[in-house]
């Protein structure tokens, strides 16, 4: 039996890299009319209004084009609106006109990750980090790359166009099981909490028929009213303590056994990611990317396109995301098509299987497991198997069956005649003699003798 727990990242970089001009930045300006454009742009920001706040820092800009902190945050709100190739023109401008400003790096390294540009992304990071290593993002930055890490690690080659299912396979091969179909889904009540909107439960429960919809025929659910025997469970919580690794905003968590996913829980954070506010746009997105993992697509895709990326869009304006193309071959391909197994997986199953008593399905799959490995763990487990089969059938009162399986057993021990050998041939030489076939038990016993 096969046990894995991980979590996975959610929110991604919503930066707060505003700077505000302080009283004593003020005082010591003497054009306190740009200051109060500044910090009115700033409230912008704040109150969502990011359109507006582009315009005025635009405005300021033109004023005076060599501002590193204008170009910072003009920089940001591009970013926030999905203009990451301007983004980055003003950003680097910023970090040349002052290199040693700390926050101008942290948006440059935001506005690259928006444009898919990962080693770029990275260089600004780690300037900042260099910069600010006890800075307020400095902390989900270092665990953010931390995650990008790993996830190159699993998935590096993968150049496909039309999905990502290399980048999920390297993870995990193991899908839900069809004996597990429906998944039970049970998505807790969250009305009476600080930060819930109602439509949240819509958005969670269209994420299932979405994913859903791209495998209809081989990925289904039901929602279910109570969480006892639930396989799936949603929770909505307000502690971040709950949650894994400082760079998100919520998690999934996942049991597997040899058959496939066994279970998984969601945590959705109801927090906003500061300065922004959590949004159902962005909430649309978590719920998403966490049913995708939940769904068994445990690993990430490589681009920031597709929902099942690292992170979640940056952008505040625009339509709700939407599974793209890549993400529904992705789930239809890991559910439809040969994704292949690892043989531990097969063993597991087999392992599974036999518990059950299952002895068909069990013999089978530590077949497969057989062709993949030079183990002797799955061989000695089909003779195990071959041998309970057997003895099932012989109490079950089937006196014909049992041979195939004493024979499979002394052939699959044949070479290394192990601590099972004389069993085996003991149990085969009684059983021939049930049967009257008294002459064939002898020869048996002295053959392997
Ligand atoms: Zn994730």
């Amino acid at each position: 039996m096969q046990f894995k727990r991980t979590s996975h990242s959610l929110f991604g970089l919503l930066a707060s890299s505003l700077i505000a001009i302080s009283s004593a930045a003020i005082a010591a300006n003497p054009e306190p009319s740009r200051t109060e454009l500044f910090n009115e742009a700033l409230e912008l920001i704040n109150s969502g209004k990011t359109l507006e706040a582009a315009d005025k820092y635009a405005a300021l800009l033109q004023q005076d084009p060599e501002d590193y902190s204008i170009e910072t945050n003009y920089g940001y709100v591009l970013t926030l609106l999905g203009k990451n190739v301007d983004a980055i023109m003003h950003l680097e401008h910023a970090t040349q006109l002052n290199p040693k400003y700390d926050l101008a790096w942290l948006n440059l390294g935001i506005a690259y990750q928006g444009t898919g540009d990962k080693q770029k992304s990275r260089k600004s990071f780690e300037e900042y980090l260099k910069l600010a290593p006890k800075g307020e993002e400095s902390d989900r930055i270092r665990a953010h790359l931390k995650i990008e890490n790993d996830e190159n690690t699993f998935a590096g080659g993968d150049t496909s166009t039309t999905d990502y299912v290399q980048s999920i396979t390297a993870r995990s091969r193991s899908p839900w099981p069809s004996e597990r179909m429906p998944i039970k889904v049970f998505i807790a009540d969250g009305s009476k909490m600080e930060g819930y909107k109602p439509e949240y439960l819509d958005l969670a429960q269209q994420a299932f028929a979405d994913w859903h919809n791209a495998a209809p025929a081989e990925l289904s659910y039901k929602f279910v009213d109570t969480p006892s025997g639930a396989d799936i469970t949603v929770a909505w919580i307000r502690d971040k303590a709950q949650i894994v690794s400082i760079s998100e905003g919520g998690d999934t968590t996942y049991l597997q056994d040899g058959l496939g996913m066994k279970s998984a829980e969601i945590k959705l954070l109801l927090l906003d990611p500061a300065p922004q506010k959590l949004t159902p746009r962005l909430m649309r997105w978590i719920t998403l990317h966490e049913v995708g993992h939940a769904f068994g697509l445990l690993g990430h895709s490589p681009s920031p396109t597709d929902i099942m990326y690292t992170v979640a869009p940056q952008t505040v304006v625009g339509s709700m995301p939407e599974l793209s193309a890549r993400d529904k071959v992705t789930i239809s391909k890991f559910y439809t098509a040969d994704i292949g197994t690892d043989w531990l997986a097969l063993n597991d199953a087999g392992v599974d299987a036999a518990k059950r008593k299952d002895y068909t399905t069990a013999l089978k799959k530590y077949a497969e497991a057989m062709t993949l490995t030079s183990s002797d763990v799955p061989r000695k487990n089909a003779v195990r198997s071959h041998y309970a089969f057997a003895i099932q059938l012989i109490q079950g009162g089937d006196m014909k069956s049992p041979e195939q399986h004493f024979k499979s057993a002394l052939t699959l021990e044949h070479q290394k005649r192990d601590e099972n050998f004389p069993i085996l041939v003991e149990a085969y030489a009684r059983y021939l003699r049930m049967l009257n076939r008294n002459a064939e038990a002898s020869a048996i016993e002295k053959e392997n003798h």
